[in-house]
């Protein structure tokens, strides 16, 4: 009935608000974070293609449904992991600032902007 965590040496079954990703909840942020890393370099200059940024922004979205929804599921979590979720949360809203303001950039090209 559980679904083990697909990463190997972890003996955490992943959650059933999170199943689909076959993760445990300390996985799933440590997966989060890795990818919003990856997203963030990709993201920074500014270039990534739309679609590339509506899927990011969709990746977003839905991880953070997710992260939120696991979180107030019920179960017991230690101090550490509710840290840990909170800075997970900083990490997806702190993307999704960089890449409207890289966006911004872009869009507005050289255009001095007074302050
Ligand atoms: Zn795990």
């Amino acid at each position: 009935m559980s679904t083990p965590c697909q990463i190997s040496g972890c003996k955490n079954d992943a959650p059933a608000a999170i199943s689909e990703h076959r993760l445990c909840l300390l996985h799933f942020t440590l997966s989060l974070e890795a990818s919003c890393a990856a997203m963030r370099r990709e993201t920074a200059l500014g270039n990534a293609p739309h679609e590339r940024q509506r899927e990011i922004m969709a990746f977003i979205t839905a991880n953070g449904e997710s992260l939120a929804r696991v979180a107030t599921s019920g179960l017991v979590l230690t101090d550490d992991l509710k840290a840990r979720i909170l800075s997970t949360f900083l990490t997806l809203m702190n993307l999704r600032e960089n890449l409207d303001r890289a966006n911004m950039r872009s869009s507005f090209g050289r255009v001095s902007h007074p302050r």
